[in-house]
């Protein structure tokens, strides 16, 4: 048995739709354990790109099946919308996708709230969401008035606790400029996705232990990145959810024990979406050059994302975070012909000089930099370690000795072939 996490090491948009697919070519179970319909996975399809959001990339291999876990909080309607598109395009969803009872889903208030909420902020203050309603659902959950994919069956049972709901939310919607909603209506416009998705409910905690005792392959796959998670991320500019590897054991209800690998996704240059700080942010043609080659604009959102160099003591922090086994790196491609090539290798704190990555202390942290030699010649063809130039080569292994781990994918380029793998990743070890 086989059971692989796939976390997200900078700040999500890590280039994961990608290695995921890949890996989902041995996955017999595709878990998503965190998050909602703000992680866009675009993956690359013979020609076509297609972004999904809620379900897990692995539905285009026809052998996965996938699971939408309990720590998930679902838009239906998006869903219903995705499942359609999957359809049009020959996708068969029936029967391959599991979703959880226990996921929470999210209601037109949580929408409104989200949307109200960023219109209202001032700009130091708002953390730039998706306003898909992600955050105001979470909050419901830890407040305990939070509805249960599995209570919405229960039409009685489930307009109680949806107008507790609105009850609550009430005054923070009239505060914003908005009304109090209504329960009848919320449900009214639901039942149809209700009606059609009732069906794929189930115990998933108990569908991916049976799988993980079966000897199958599981992989459990994040959203969003270790510096976005709640816990751990540059808080308060975080997501509402466990994006760390930590999150796949209480998101798919898989004891810690029984995860075999965490396999960090780190993208070859940073990246960052919405307000919060970033040391190694590039506002010059250098980031420019990342933002239009690596085509960094938001799959969700378009919004362009802020870039900059890669964040040495940043990773190190997340392979600890993660309990990483080995890194997935991810865009190699995007740093050809580069003018010139840094790294941040260390921060100046007010304490002094530090290797560690200064999460609370940030704004007031200067990176200290190390210049690299860039290359120029296309890596794009490069199927082996041997093929890369020099200059690359020592790129991928500067990052290994400084995180101690194996680079055990290197991506140089959006298609699925364009990869270097390194050993086999769902091999017991
Ligand atoms: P994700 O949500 O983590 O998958 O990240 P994004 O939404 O940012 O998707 C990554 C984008 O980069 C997609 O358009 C991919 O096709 C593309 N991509 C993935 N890996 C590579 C790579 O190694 N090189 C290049 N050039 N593009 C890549």
């Amino acid at each position: 048995m086989t059971a692989i996490v796939i976390a997200g090491a900078q700040w999500g948009d890590e280039g994961k739709g990608k290695i995921v697919d890949l890996l989902t070519l041995r996955a017999d179970l595709v878990v998503r354990y965190a998050g909602g319909p703000n992680a866009g996975h675009t993956l690359v399809v013979g020609n076509e790109k297609v972004v999904v959001r809620l379900v897990p990339s692995g539905i285009l291999r026809p052998a996965s099946t996938c699971v939408m876990a309990q720590g998930m909080v679902v838009d239906l309607r998006v869903l219903c919308e995705e499942i359609d598109a999957l359809e049009a395009r020959g996708v068969k969803v029936a029967g391959r996708l599991v979703l959880s009872d226990r996921a929470h889903a999210i209601l037109p208030y949580h929408l409104e709230v989200d949307a109200r909420r960023e219109g209202a902020a001032t700009d130091a203050a708002r953390i730039g969401t998706t306003k898909k309603g992600i955050g105001p659902c979470y909050e419901d959950k830890a407040a305990r008035r939070g509805i249960r994919l599995g209570d919405l069956v229960h039409r009685e049972h489930a307009r109680e606790r949806i107008e507790a709901a609105c009850e609550a939310w009430s005054p923070v919607l009239r505060a914003l400029g908005g009304q109090t909603p209504s329960a009848g209506a919320i449900l009214e416009a639901l039942q149809p996705h209700v009606d059609r998705l009732a069906p794929l409910l189930a115990d998933t905690a108990k569908v991916v232990d049976d799988a993980i005792r079966g000897g199958k392959n599981v992989l459990l796959e994040g959203a969003q990145g270790t510096l976005l998670d709640v816990d751990h991320g540059t808080y308060p500019f975080v997501t509402s959810s466990s994006a760390t590897a930590g999150g796949a054991c209480t998101g798919a209800g898989v004891g810690p024990t029984r995860i075999d690998g965490v396999i960090g996704l780190v993208k070859a240059y940073t990246t960052r979406v919405g307000g919060g700080p970033f040391p190694t942010e590039l506002s010059d043609a250098v980031g420019e050059h990342l933002r239009k080659v690596g085509g960094e604009f938001g799959s969700v959102t378009g919004r362009p994302r802020r870039t900059g160099w890669l964040d040495l003591p940043a990773l190190r922090f997340a392979a600890r975070v993660n309990g990483m086994t080995s890194i997935a790196l991810t865009k190699m491609d995007v740093m050809t012909g580069l003018e010139r090539l840094e790294v941040c290798v260390a921060y100046e704190t007010k304490a002094g000089r530090t290797e560690e990555f200064p999460l609370d202390d940030l704004a007031q942290s200067k990176p200290i930099f190390r210049a690299m030699k860039p290359w120029s010649a296309s890596i794009d063809h490069a199927r082996k370690l041997e093929d890369l130039p020099t200059e690359a080569r020592e790129y991928v292994t500067m990052i290994e000795e400084a995180l101690g781990i194996p680079a055990s994918l290197v991506s140089v380029g959006p298609e699925r072939d364009a990869t270097i793998a390194r050993g086999d990743l769902f091999a017991p070890r």
